[in-house]
């Protein structure tokens, strides 16, 4: 149903103090934040407001959490789809969801457009094609392009598509007007690791005074989620010894159970 596709809502509690390190990214994103703040200011010289912009990195980095935040900064509402929901979709469907999703961000502008996961709509055209399904991919993605065309440059509605896999990419998608922007999102450094952790243990009742330096030098190698649920894994557990707070103990099972588990992860993958 339409409900489960698009995740509409004036995301205004979404803002850049959410989105910890990624300063670059930021920096980035706050260009499109003006443009959809005061479209006026920049089309009235004759300049035109680019349309999409696709951030490009590994899972869990920060990318729809980046583009939330980037409507809620604008204060415009966000509109969402992820390119996994349409493999095995009924012929035409797909391509009359992208439709739909682009006329009610239109009546609703300015506003964001959020495609997660957009190679799974946008592979390269002719290619890996082992699945048969390919035909209907191709529908939605030749809908994608048209109606990223179709729209002015005063429809004020920005695209942003995330991916980890910009390589395999149909190179149409990167066309002028289209995304010709590309924003990197990478995993974070030491330095974020701990500006992250500040952020995810704001809503958490901790017992003493955390090292978070040190928080950073046990997680190398685990991104933004990984952190998130480092934070949240932290507090079950001290929940399930009936503690008052979280402790620095506490931490560090969490950090051991979330490096087992991305090492069965990675065990599966390769
Ligand atoms: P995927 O490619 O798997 O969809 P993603 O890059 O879109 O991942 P998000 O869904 O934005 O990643 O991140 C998941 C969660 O991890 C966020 O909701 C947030 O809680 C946390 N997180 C990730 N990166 C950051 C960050 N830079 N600062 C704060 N929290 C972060």
């Amino acid at each position: 149903s339409k409900a489960k596709l698009f995740d509409e809502k004036t995301d205004t509690r979404t803002s850049f103090k959410d989105v910890a390190g990624l300063e670059g990214a930021k920096e980035e994103v706050e260009e499109i934040v003006e443009f959809l703040r005061n479209p006026d200011k920049y089309t009235s010289l004759g300049g035109k407001i680019p349309k999409g912009a696709l951030l490009v990195g590994p899972p869990g980095t920060g990318k729809t959490l980046l583009a939330k935040a980037v409507a809620g900064e604008a204060k415009v509402p966000f509109f969402s789809l992820s390119g996994s929901d349409f493999v095995e979709m009924f012929v035409g469907v797909g391509a009359s969801r992208v439709r739909d999703l682009f006329k009610q961000a239109k009546d609703k502008s300015p506003a964001i457009i959020f495609i997660d996961e957009i190679d799974a709509i946008g592979r390269a055209r002719g290619k890996n094609n082992f699945t048969g399904s390919n035909d209907e991919r191709e529908n939605t993605l030749n809908q994608l392009l048209t109606e990223m065309d179709g729209f002015g440059t005063n429809t004020n509605v920005i695209v942003l598509a995330a991916t980890n896999r910009a390589d395999v990419l149909d190179k149409a998608l990167m066309r002028a007007g289209r995304f010709d922007r590309q924003i990197y999102v990478d995993l974070p450094d030491i330095r974020e690791r701990k500006e992250i952790f500040e952020v995810h243990l704001r809503p958490i009742k901790t017992a003493e005074t955390l090292d978070l330096d040190f928080l950073a030098r046990q997680t190398p190698g685990f991104s933004g989620a990984d952190i998130a649920n480092v934070c949240n894994e932290a507090a079950l557990i001290a929940a399930r010894k009936e503690q008052k707070a979280v402790s620095r103990q506490d931490f560090l099972d969490a950090v051991d159970r979330i490096v087992g588990g991305l090492e069965k992860k990675n065990k599966i993958i390769t």
